[in-house]
């Protein structure tokens, strides 16, 4: 569906039958002996830059796809998501060869050695927020650590990672290597999460789907899982901080894709002394972000995703007004057919509110205000969230000791949406489990042998 709501095209859906020929197929190129299990390290890596190759020539395909797929801006789409996921790619293509163990000191005369294996074959299940990002981060790491993959993007997004196809096609990786498909999340999702042949599945989306996925894990071959999920994401903004920059870093946090984001900024806590004239900015800047059609260059804010989104965070932006949050900007849809939302900014908020604990996932910003640094880092956690917060402030000091309180497995000191293939990515508590990017991930996609050789002689 575009931004008007106008069908774009039909896509074949997946059910569970060809979930289960997917990984058969998936199965049989994982088999020791098989090319891709024989195939060199090196090689394989090779095989990723010749992927970034072509996702590098179909780049404005690709951007063009993504934002009529999403609604995204195009700007956005073709700087941020095509370059996250083509330097993903290039990143764990420099890794597949350099998956090494080590030589262990075990007691007595006995030499010990460890191997990384491949875990076998990997499920990966997308959300609709970022498909090609989501994508790669799964895709780039399982190929680089030599697994097979069997990928279901979400049932809204489909598109880009149908093209991804044909260029793994195109680049010649073996047949079974990689299969992508589309489906619902109660069908083909479910049938992913509850195979008996399938060895990890990396899921990121909502937390109450999270959990289906692990029960699923659990019930079925105890596969490998690792989570992506929800936040609500504080941030906290003391009065020494660089005011215009705090103010359009959480803003940026606010709103970025429409504020469908798992690490939306959408608890900003404000020092009291500087609070009022932190929302009076807030305001102001607000006022620059220009919604329209998702494809033009100008637009900085497109449609939500779905009807059923938008009217979620139409709810949660009544719910802000009734409970006594104070409407300063934004707060109704833009158009009577569309999806598309004012940016919409609250202050007074308070912790108990429906829009300060609940994850929005749309435009819109809650400033919250607090008097001491005990306090703050106190409600800051107090969430069953903990995936990314910020931190403002000219003193590195503090800066350090709050980092080191906060509950969240991302802090981001002096700016916001930092995100880095080198670095990793992942919650604490309900925010998910394990870490994707960095070298970190290749640990979520091997399995470790250890190899213990007797001695005849005494070392
Ligand atoms: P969702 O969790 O239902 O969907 C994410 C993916 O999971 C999709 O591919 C979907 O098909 C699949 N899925 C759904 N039900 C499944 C099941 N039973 N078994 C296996 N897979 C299943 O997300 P949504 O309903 O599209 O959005 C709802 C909320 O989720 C949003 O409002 C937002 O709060 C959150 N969300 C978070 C992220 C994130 O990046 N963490 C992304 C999308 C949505």
């Amino acid at each position: 569906m575009s931004a008007t709501g106008v069908k774009i095209c039909d896509v074949e859906e997946a059910d569970k039958e060809d979930v289960d020929k997917a990984v058969e197929a998936a199965r049989a190129a994982a088999q020791r002996g098989s090319p891709w299990r024989r195939m060199d390290a090196s090689s394989r890596g090779r095989m990723l830059h010749q992927l970034a190759d072509l996702m590098e020539r179909d780049r404005l395909l690709l951007a063009t796809l993504e934002t009529l797929d999403t609604g995204k801006p195009f700007l956005q789409s073709f700087f941020i998501d095509l370059d996250g996921s083509i330097k993903t790619l290039r990143y764990y293509a420099g890794w597949a060869d350099k998956i090494q163990g080590k030589s262990l000191p075990v007691d007595e005369s006995f030499v010990c050695l460890t191997k990384h294996e491949p875990v076998g074959v990997c499920g990966a299940i997308i959300p609709w927020n970022f498909p090609l990002l989501m994508l790669t981060w799964k895709l780039a790491p399982a190929l680089s650590c030599g697994n097979t993959v069997v990928i279901k993007p979400a049932e809204q997004t489909p598109l880009t990672a149908l093209h991804i196809g044909s260029l793994i096609k195109e680049v010649g990786f073996p047949p079974g290597v990689v299969n992508i498909v589309p489906g619902f999340g109660p069908t083909a999702g479910a049938a992913i999460a509850s195979h008996m042949d399938i060895d990890k599945v990396a899921f990121t989306g909502s937390t109450e789907v999270g959990q289906l996925i692990k029960e699923a894990a659990a019930k079925s071959n105890l596969k490998r899982v690792t989570l992506e999920l929800g936040g609500k994401n504080p941030c906290i903004v003391f009065a020494d901080c660089d005011l215009q920059m705090a103010v359009k870093e959480t803003q940026k946090g606010a709103f970025y894709n429409q504020g469908q984001c798992c690490t939306a900024a959408s608890r900003v806590f404000v020092e009291e002394s500087i609070y009022e004239e932190f929302v009076r900015c807030s305001v102001e800047n607000a006022k620059k972000i220009v919604i329209g059609d998702p494809l033009d260059p100008q637009t900085s804010q497109g449609p939500q995703i779905d009807h059923q989104q938008f009217v979620k965070i139409m709810d949660l932006i009544e719910s802000g007004k009734k409970e006594g949050a104070r409407l300063e900007y934004g707060g109704t849809a833009v158009g009577e057919k569309n999806l598309f939302i004012q940016p919409t900014i609250f202050s007074g908020v308070k912790d108990h509110m429906r829009i300060a604990k609940e994850e929005v996932f749309g435009p819109v910003q809650c400033i919250l205000s607090f008097k001491s640094q005990q306090e703050v880092i106190e409600r800051a956690n107090s969430s069953q969230y903990g995936l990314v917060s910020a931190i403002f402030t000219t003193s590195m000091d503090r800066a350090l000791s709050v980092s080191a309180s906060l509950e969240t497995g991302t802090v981001w000191i002096n700016c916001y949406n930092a995100l880095h293939t080198q670095a990793p990515f992942g919650g604490y508590k309900m925010s998910g489990n394990g870490r994707e990017l960095g070298e970190y991930a290749l640990a979520e996609y091997t399995e470790v042998k250890a190899v213990t050789i007797k001695l005849s002689e005494t070392l």
